[in-house]
């Protein structure tokens, strides 16, 4: 068994990671262990800088190998937006609903066969001593014109998986995990995990 510090605030993301880990031979650990943890700032300009800056730094505090995400929503039609500020795009750290309210007014122009959208993740897994590795994952579909479901966080309800006629936030969190941004970056680090563990 090996202890993995996931080093996310968002409490939805936790539980689909640790859903997504169960059985994996790897012990989740919560940032909830470490209440001193410093808060990184996300000033990067991707995905992937974020990630691996969440990662590295956490990693180097808590002495833990650790899996840091930076995910988000990118919009064709916004020219990418709301990209890496999917969290705060209205303004208020974490505010989904000021954030699904502000996407909907941004968007209400928008014809209906332009409104395609990714969720976008990269995963960076660090070790104390600095080496960090990425892995990537996306997921297609469209923007709603208003909310539907009360599953899953953030614009889930507000994105349309095409195959299933559902948003993310109307699927079981099973179904969202197979499809998921998240679930492909995860099912990445998966082996290199378990590779770990067998080593250790
Ligand atoms: P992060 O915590 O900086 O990675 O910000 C992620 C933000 O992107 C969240 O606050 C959500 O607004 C959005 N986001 C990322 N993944 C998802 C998802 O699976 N569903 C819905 N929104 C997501």
């Amino acid at each position: 068994m090996i202890k993995l510090l996931v080093a996310t605030g968002n409490q939805g993301k936790l539980r689909e990671i640790r859903r997504l880990l169960e059985g994996s031979g790897v012990e989740v650990v919560g940032l909830d262990q470490f209440p001193e943890a410093p808060d990184v700032v996300e000033d990067g300009d991707t995905f992937e800088a974020n990630a691996r800056k969440k990662a590295l730094e956490m990693a180097q505090f808590s002495g833990y190998l650790t899996l840091a995400d930076d995910s988000g929503l990118t919009v064709a039609a916004l020219h990418g937006a709301p990209g890496v500020h999917s969290a705060r795009y209205a303004g208020e750290q974490g505010n989904d609903a000021a954030n699904n309210a502000k996407l909907l007014a941004e968007m209400s122009d928008i014809a209906d066969e332009k409104r395609q959208a990714e969720f976008n993740c990269v995963m960076a897994l660090a070790v104390p001593a600095g080496d960090c590795q990425v892995f990537a994952g996306k997921v297609s579909g469209l923007i709603m014109r208003g909310e539907r479901g009360d599953g899953g966080f953030g614009y889930d309800p507000l994105f349309m998986v095409p195959e299933y006629g559902k948003t993310m936030a109307e699927l079981p969190l099973d179904i969202k995990n197979r499809i998921s941004h998240r679930g492909a970056a995860l099912k990445q680090v998966l082996p290199v995990l378990q590779q770990m563990a067998e080593q250790a």
